[in-house]
């Protein structure tokens, strides 16, 4: 009799605070462990019940050969602090670079005020990048290949499994609509191919109609727009993720010409850290980047090293008319879009965030106050993740007995679906906690 099986602490209807186990006989590995995302609805387990349930006593720190992290979105790597020291933890190589950049702004400032929090640039030290080239790893007969894929983080992961006979697909977070999209089919074809089991995040399944209404599409839509909306504006404010890559790269390439790029310091280091990374010409140097410093400080500038970095100066970019990527959250670009005299915002990111969105954020709204009507703002975002037409396109590839929908809010109508009709008797709902035996 099999005593393999695979679990879903949390995630099963849930998007993002993310963590599931497969265990072979005395040992498992975990993947990601995360932490809730803000406004999180119907929340059942809460962090601190998570880290409890995962590592409960020493048996379970015993069994777990390794924590693999998916990618760097804090719904996938919140908890990282809370495993265990002697438990090996894995994530992609230039994601662990992204991941040092920001703690160690974060670890700095919490020394500064004094925050109770633990520090985390020692467990991101200690992780272990993934090899490349669908290159396996072994945790006591449990077999996973890491296969790099695209996504909203950079260097993200999803994973082949192989254990007890049986092929698993986990895709963790993914999509095909970004720079790195094109290889998406290719991929699947190449390392994945036919499987047993198929996990996969579904997102999306909740926000068809976003999807919908949404002209841009793909992250090349987003850049083809973005050349329209800078060409019409003096002073372009963009709001995005300080670690969506593929967007932000997407907005730098599409700066006019005679037009600058800004953006603060720390901006400016994890973009310097994703082209040295990305070298297929995907990423690339274009314009020179112009670098905020708060009190015309050079000190800020001490770790970018590129020739293309220089320090901004408001009488070189101020006639020119500019594209600056803002954080609402820091003083300085709140004091920056209040000198500006008419300012065009370019807002990409989730709408959920916006004044009476799902999950409201103060400090968006607040910087976007007005500034909000249709003739001062435009929408161009395109989703992290995978399309109800790409989950389709991904069944039908692999071709699995059995289908467990997670990271999603509409895993009990996922069999629903139309563009899944063919392979409705073959979805399996897991509830967060029940163990699936896979053999
Ligand atoms: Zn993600």
């Amino acid at each position: 009799m099999s005593d393999a099986t695979f679990k879903i602490f949390r995630g099963s209807h849930q998007i993002g605070g993310c963590s599931s186990e497969f265990r072979l006989g005395e040992h498992r590995i975990i993947i990601d462990f995360g932490a809730n995302l803000p406004g999180t609805e119907n929340v059942q387990i809460d962090d601190n019940a998570l880290v409890e349930t995962v590592f409960r006593n020493d048996n379970d720190i015993i069994a777990t050969d390794a924590v693999l992290f998916t990618h760097y979105h804090g719904d996938h790597v919140g908890l990282k602090c809370f495993v265990p020291k002697s438990i090996p933890i894995y994530i992609g190589g230039t994601a662990k670079e992204i991941m040092k950049i920001i703690a160690s702004r974060v670890d700095f400032r919490n020394e500064k005020t004094g925050a109770a929090e633990l520090p985390k640039m020692p467990v991101i030290e200690r992780m272990i990048p993934y090899p490349t080239g669908g290159t396996e790893l072994n945790f006591s007969g449990i077999s996973v290949t890491p296969l790099y894929i695209d996504h909203s983080a950079l260097d993200s992961y999803m994973f082949v499994i192989e254990m007890d006979g049986k092929r698993i697909l986990y895709t963790g977070d993914f999509r095909e609509h970004g720079i790195n999209g094109d290889v998406f089919e290719r991929l699947v074809e190449t390392y994945v191919g036919k499987v047993d089991i198929l996990i996969t995040e579904g997102t999306m399944l909740s926000r068809t109609k976003e999807t919908a209404a949404n002209i841009v599409k793909t992250e090349e839509d987003l850049g083809c727009e973005a050349t329209k909306v800078f060409a019409a504006h003096h002073e372009n404010v963009v709001l995005v993720s300080s670690t969506n890559l593929d967007s932000i790269m997407e907005f730098y390439h599409a700066v006019p010409d005679g037009m600058a790029f800004l953006c603060d310091a720390y901006q400016a280091e994890i973009m310097q850290a994703a082209i040295k990374a990305v070298n297929k010409g995907k990423y690339r140097y274009g314009k020179n980047i112009y670098v905020l410093c708060p009190d015309n400080k050079k000190a800020y500038m001490h770790d970018l090293n590129d020739r293309h970095f220089i320090m901004a100066d408001k009488t070189k970019y101020d006639e020119k008319g500019f594209i600056m990527l803002a954080r609402p959250n820091k003083p300085m670009f709140r004091k920056l879009l209040a000198g500006l005299h008419d300012p065009h915002i370019i807002y990409s990111m989730w709408s959920g965030y916006l004044k009476g969105g799902k999950c409201e954020d103060k400090n968006i709204v607040d910087f976007l106050s007005g500034h909000d009507d249709k003739e001062h703002l435009t929408p161009l975002h395109t989703s992290g993740h995978a399309y109800v037409e790409t989950i389709a396109r991904l069944i039908e590839k692999t071709q699995p007995e059995v289908i467990i929908p997670m990271h999603t809010e509409s895993a009990d109508e996922f069999a629903e679906v139309p563009e899944f009709a063919a392979y409705k008797d073959r979805v399996n709902g897991l509830r967060d906690g029940e163990t699936y035996k896979i053999g």
